[in-house]
């Protein structure tokens, strides 16, 4: 299904990592060349390195394309299996996911948006036809 090439990199365990491959690269994110530095770099910054640091992507990190619905999806695989390990910071990960679902709106031709105008149009036509109100919002 996914023809994406394979992360080439070897995990702690020995396994081979699976990981969707970043464009143009043979690792995924999270044995990315630039991320793997800019963690050295980190840890020898030495005991300031905390966990109030925000774990987030280098900045020199290359950008992702998030142009069709694989591309998401590689990109939210990738930021739940660094949410999980510690390494991307919870409140990144939200953003990302957030913005994450917006993409997907968008990339699906806003269907979702195109039903909630049709039962508004609906909702709207009982009210003025049939006097029908709802309720909860204030509206009446
Ligand atoms: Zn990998």
């Amino acid at each position: 299904m996914d023809a994406r090439p394979r992360c080439q990199a070897t995990k702690a365990d020995g396994t081979p990592c699976q990981a969707a491959a970043l464009p143009g690269r043979d690792t995924c994110l999270f044995h990315s060349p630039d991320r793997k530095a800019t963690c050295a770099a980190g840890r020898k910054a030495g005991g300031r390195t905390s966990r109030r640091v925000t774990a987030v992507l280098p900045k020199d990190a290359p950008d992702l394309p998030l142009a069709t619905m694989a591309d998401v999806r590689a990109m939210l695989a990738a930021a739940i299996n660094l949410t999980l390990k510690g390494r991307l910071d919870p409140r990144v990960s939200n953003a990302a996911g957030y913005l994450a679902a917006a993409l997907v709106r968008a990339i699906q031709g806003d269907e979702l948006a195109k039903w909630v105008e049709a039962l508004e149009a609906a909702a709207n036509w009982m009210q003025t036809t049939h006097g029908y109100h709802r309720g909860g919002n204030g509206r009446r």
